[in-house]
């Protein structure tokens, strides 16, 4: 019996697969490389002490799922294979709707076919746009701002019709908040291939040369420094909240979200500040306009999460900057602090 990682070789999923190995679970990943590296597969069974198979695909070809369903004996989905960029989103709609949207309908008609019915998907706080009110509890509407945070929207929406028309189906909806941070080891954590545009990546370019400064998008929001307010979450808090929502799915039938998050929020100075604790490096930063399409704060209500789930985020902000900093340190070499591909 294994658990399936669609996009189990990237940021996220790799901290997955390591979570789940230390919670006693079986894993087959599959993942089509387009922003991960084959060599994060080897870091994850050294850190599992365990092999784990790795099939080398992608989730919208059906046959393909359907045999690595069916040859893995596999019991549940967690579905985190997906395009994450907001601003490549905008210029590439169809590839976000195709991969996104396109890709979880294959894979849910393959999981179908083979009467798998248990679902964990990759969501984001991005489904609720601009916050009404915060801190944002999962009865807050949805809304979305652009293409990347509608195909969430609609993948939402189609796993919630499916649960409806099939109550057999199983799924838990986990709506990220700002995920930072790297497994203790440093030898896994975040990779983007392209240019990043999330502010944690950016600052470790800029601690390590590789651009000049940090560009601090706004400094004029309605906040304590009147910089964005964000709510960074330990990667390893979050890759924890999947084995909580897999064991929740074992005795609750039907589709549920979590917001998954600290609860607190964390201003770009202060998130700054504990960085260069951290490392000891001092940041040049300069103020800059705010960026299109940003909100001044964002912010989870997590108590359904702890309530029901029994997981709590526990890490603090200088965790989520130390490990940050020692993954970066071990791979210094590359451009985008990122793990040799
Ligand atoms: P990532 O890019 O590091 O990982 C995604 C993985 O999916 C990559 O390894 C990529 O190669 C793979 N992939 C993409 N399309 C695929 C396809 N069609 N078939 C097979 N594999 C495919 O991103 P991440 O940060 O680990 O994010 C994982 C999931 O979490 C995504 O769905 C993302 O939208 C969601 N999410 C991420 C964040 C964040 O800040 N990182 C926040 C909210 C939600
Ligand atoms: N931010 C910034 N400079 C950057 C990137 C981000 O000041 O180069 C700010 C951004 O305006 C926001 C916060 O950092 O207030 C988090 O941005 P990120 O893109 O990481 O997350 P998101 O806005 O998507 O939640």
């Amino acid at each position: 019996m294994s658990i399936l990682l669609t996009g189990g070789n990237g940021y996220i999923g790799s901290h997955v697969a390591v979570a789940l190995g230390l919670a006693g679970r079986k894993i087959v990943i599959l993942d089509n490389g387009s922003n991960s590296s084959i060599n994060t597969i080897s870091k994850i069974e050294t850190i599992n002490r365990a092999h784990v198979p790795y099939v080398f695909g992608d989730i919208r070809d059906m046959k393909l799922i359907t045999k690595t369903l069916r040859e893995h004996d596999v019991t549940a989905v967690i579905h985190l294979a997906g395009l994450k960029s907001v601003a490549e989103s905008i210029e590439k709609p169809l590839d976000y709707y195709t991969n996104n949207v396109e890709g979880t309908i294959s894979l849910l008609k393959a999981m179908n076919s083979q009467g798998i019915r248990n679902l964990v998907f990759s969501s984001s706080a991005t489904v609720y746009g601009t916050p009404r009110q915060l801190p944002l509890d999962e009865t807050h509407p949805t809304s979305a701002t652009n293409p990347y945070g509608r195909t969430k929207i609609q993948s939402e929406e189609i796993l919630a019709d499916l649960a409806r028309a099939q109550p057999e189906w199983r799924i838990a909806c986990l709506r990220y908040f700002n995920p930072v941070g790297a497994h203790q080891s440093g030898t896994i954590g975040e990779s983007p291939k392209g240019i990043p545009n999330n502010l944690m990546p950016i600052i470790t370019q800029v601690a390590l040369g590789q651009k000049s400064q940090l560009d601090i998008f706004g400094t004029d929001y309605p906040t304590p420094d009147g910089t964005g307010i964000r709510d960074y979450i330990h990667v390893m808090d979050l890759a924890e909240g999947h084995a909580a929502a897999l064991q929740f799915l074992e005795s609750h039938a039907g589709w549920h979200a979590f917001n998954l998050g600290t609860g607190k929020g964390h201003t770009v100075l202060e998130l700054l500040e504990s960085f260069e604790k951290a490392s000891g490096i001092s940041i040049p930063r300069k103020i800059s306009p705010r960026r299109p399409g940003d909100v001044a704060k964002c912010y989870a209500n997590v108590d359904k999460a702890n309530r029901t789930l029994g997981w709590a985020a526990n890490r603090s902000l200088h965790e989520m900057c130390s490990s940050t900093w020692n993954f970066c340190l071990n791979f210094p070499r590359t451009t985008t602090c990122t793990s040799p591909h």
